[in-house]
């Protein structure tokens, strides 16, 4: 059973996260505040965190800093308001690996949750690094794309990108997003760049590239991946 730590201070969502929490099966341990968030990891290290940003003794971003620092791998994700939606670009830079927006849906958050601890048994040991989308497995070591009867070499920044879409499954990502996530400051290709990926990605992972189902095109955005 996966021990989910819970750190939000609005008593109406813990108790319905609660509720919904333990019925998939979670173990969760609910606190208020950072002080307390704190001071129950000096006991025990949960599986996962759920971090609201607006807390009322500091804020939840600062928290995910200080739990990055002692832990690199427990999976993090952020509860964001709507009007603050900046706080996700902050979150992932503090180190969260997901965020919802307020108000979500149960459903959302319990899919959220779920990925990210089947994930994190995936990346926690270094290596491999593995996921699946669809009928294809991604292997970041061999740099390859498998499904059953094919096997797809793929370039280290094609790995990239798709791993930047994979820790996001279901949002939309920009291209700007992308770029600075796959190639950072060492080159400076332009957002059609990113475009030319998508394609040649589609023809590895879509059972039809001219009409994907899992690398979708969000217009006016960038790119949203399904598993
Ligand atoms: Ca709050």
């Amino acid at each position: 059973m996966s021990t989910i730590l819970l750190v939000e201070d609005e008593p109406d969502l813990v108790l319905g996260l609660t509720d919904s929490l333990e019925f998939a099966g979670y173990l969760v341990l609910s606190v208020g505040t950072v002080s307390a968030a704190q001071t129950l990891l000096q006991k025990q290290l949960p599986d996962l965190c759920i971090v609201d940003v607006m807390l009322p003794d500091r804020s939840g971003l600062e928290f995910c800093t200080e739990l990055r620092k002692k832990n690199a791998s427990i999976p993090i994700l952020i509860l964001t308001a709507k009007s603050q939606e900046q706080d996700k670009l902050k979150g992932f830079a503090v180190g969260a690996d997901d965020y919802v927006t307020k108000p979500f849906s149960v459903a959302e958050l319990l899919a959220r949750v779920g990925a990210l601890l089947r994930r994190s048994v995936v990346v926690v040991s270094d290596a491999p690094k593995l996921f699946s989308i669809g009928d294809s497995m991604i292997d970041g070591n061999a740099l390859a794309i498998r499904q059953k009867r094919e096997e797809h070499p793929i370039t280290l920044h094609e790995y990239k990108l798709l791993e930047f879409l994979y820790v996001r499954a279901n949002h939309a990502v920009s291209r700007d997003d992308i770029l600075d996530a796959a190639w950072g400051t060492e080159a400076f290709p332009t957002p059609r760049t990113i475009d030319n990926f998508i394609v040649r990605l589609r023809k590895k992972i879509e059972p039809d590239p001219q009409n994907p189902k899992h690398i979708l095109t969000i217009y006016g955005i960038g790119y949203k991946l399904v598993l």
